[in-house]
């Protein structure tokens, strides 16, 4: 596999790339072949101190709040012409930092760039309203940014997830410190750069690598936010929650997921298949909607269990970096031994591995944390693996009998996020959306994704909804201002008695 030279990359507070005051680095190493690819300035509680005093200071001082409109969309629509231009340097980063393939890295700049676009639209679209109350009174509201917001964000969708944070508080007129994972740093602490080229101005976007419970603590727990914004896995959630909540710093919460992926009788059978392979092994399966349980009716339950083994035995595990390739390794070793003891729970539990299970025979993948995308059969809702989020190729196949059941399977577990219906019969896949508990539910499809759409989850998934129309104002608050337009003033104590004004 492909060698890479080691890249440096420091933190980037107001404009300048500087190390750590500590002057740690971290290492980030290539999933598939354990090469070190890259240094980071490991931030610790000073550096995000200083991040956030940067973000606050442009946030009061800077051209951003004052400048037009316009112009902040201006800057965004840069920004994303510069992430398409450089799609093919950014997947490449990405790939050989998260291990997925360049197809869907590159491909998911496009999506990195359709949300700058989106919310670019924004920046002068941003109004209050007037509230009519009485004759004497004018009363109006404007819709201010947050602040400064700081963003948390995960490995798995590295700048895509960061774009869907940036992007709308940019356009609001925040100011921004983001701490990216650090198993996948690279393209969220590159768009630094084309921020800064964009001509973002100094300070706008500060990004500070380093370690969750150091860096992305000191964070979660700085009383000068606005909003902070993360997502990641459940318990991250608890812990960033609890220090959030200190401050009372309002939270957005994009976490955990386990979708089913509910096949019934009369669906097309090879459209549910190839849906349920893409939902299922897509980024090797570590995505927060993943299909992790296909729910497939008893009467179709063998032929769905043999046609999924026969498609995903024909995926392409390789190089993350070659086009040919179509899934890669996972994102690291705890992630790897993680994934392969479920597996080994699930058969201990009575499951049997229809296909897959194990890591790939060949020198190709010696070095590398890949694992066959696995497909387990006899499933019961009940089992571990039905219940936790493995984060992983696995699907777990579980027969059901009828429609209620399906639904008790799909809601049976802590998690809220996406769900995938396939059927021909219109009022029952509309039946079954209105009573599955998920934030998203598609019909014949699964992760389909735009900046239009809502993304969010119930119970354990988190809380707020991140894109769509309405979320500008996640990043803008309103102010009230209210004008006495009577002339005559109003003297409470004067006037004291019943049946007067108070307020
Ligand atoms: P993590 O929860 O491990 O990390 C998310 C971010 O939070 C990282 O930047 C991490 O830093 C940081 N972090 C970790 N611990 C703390 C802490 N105690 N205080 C402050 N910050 C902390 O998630 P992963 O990166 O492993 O991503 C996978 C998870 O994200 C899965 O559960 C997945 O379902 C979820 N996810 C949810 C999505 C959604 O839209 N709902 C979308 C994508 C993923 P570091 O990496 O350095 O530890």
């Amino acid at each position: 596999m492909t060698q890479t030279a080691t890249l440096q990359y420091d933190l980037l507070i107001n404009d300048q790339w500087r190390p750590a005051a500590g002057g740690d680095y971290f290492d980030v190493e290539n999933p598939a072949n354990g090469a070190t690819v890259a240094r980071m300035a490991n931030a610790g509680p000073a550096d995000v101190a200083a991040a956030i005093a940067a973000a606050e200071d442009a946030f009061r001082y800077g051209p951003w709040a004052t400048m037009p409109d316009a112009d902040r969309g201006r800057i965004l629509w840069r920004i994303a012409d510069l992430v398409e231009e450089r799609k093919m340097e950014l997947g490449r980063l990405e790939s050989i930092s998260n291990g997925r393939p360049i197809s869907e890295t590159s491909s998911q700049m496009l999506v990195v760039a359709s949300y700058f676009r989106y919310f670019a639209g924004f920046c002068d679209k941003i109004q209050g309203s007037t509230v009519p109350t009485d004759r004497g009174h004018l009363n109006y509201t404007v819709r201010v940014p947050l602040g400064v917001v700081g963003q948390l964000t995960p490995w798995n969708h590295p700048l895509m997830i960061a774009s869907k944070k940036l992007a709308p508080a940019l356009a609001a007129g925040c100011t921004i410190v983001l701490k990216p994972s650090e198993w996948a740093p690279l393209t969220p602490t590159e768009i630094g750069n084309i921020a800064l080229e964009a001509g973002l101005p100094p300070g706008v976007l500060n990004i500070v690598n380093g370690f969750g419970p150091t860096a992305g603590q000191a964070l979660a727990s700085d009383p000068r936010l606005g909003k902070l914004d993360l997502t990641g896995g459940t318990e991250t959630g608890r812990a960033v929650a609890q220090a959030a909540g200190r401050n009372l710093t309002p939270l957005q919460a994009e976490l955990g997921g386990k979708a089913p992926v509910i096949v019934f009788d009369d669906a097309n059978l090879e459209d549910a298949v190839n849906g349920c392979a893409f939902a299922s092994f897509v980024a090797s399966g570590q995505t927060c909607i993943q299909g992790s349980r296909a729910v497939v009716h008893r009467s179709i339950y063998d032929q769905f269990v043999a046609q999924l083994a026969e498609k995903v035995s024909t995926i392409r595990i390789g190089d993350p970096t070659d086009f040919q390739t179509q899934m890669g390794p996972v994102v690291s070793k705890p992630s790897y031994d993680r994934i392969l003891k479920y597996v080994q729970v699930a058969q201990d539990e009575g499951a049997r591995v229809a296909w897959g299970g194990k890591h790939p025979a060949g020198a190709a993948y010696a070095d590398g944390y890949f694992i066959e995308p696995t497909v387990l059969a006899d499933v019961r809702p009940k089992m571990t693996v039905a219940q936790e989020e493995i984060f992983g190729p696995v699907v777990c196949v579980i027969p059901f009998d009828t429609e209620d059941e399906a639904v008790a399977i799909a809601n049976d577990i802590p998690y809220g996020l996406g769900c995938s219906i396939w059927t021909r019969d219109v009022a029952r896949a509309h039946r079954v959306a209105r009573e599955v508990v998920a934030g998203i539910i598609w019909i014949n499809d699964h992760h389909r994704l735009h900046p239009a759409i809502p993304w969010g989850g119930f119970k354990d998934s988190g809380y707020g909804r991140e894109g769509s129309f309405d979320f500008i104002h996640e990043y803008t608050a309103p102010k009230y201002v209210c004008v006495r337009v009577e002339p005559q003033g109003f003297d409470w104590y004067a006037t004291t008695g019943p049946g007067q004004r108070l307020n």
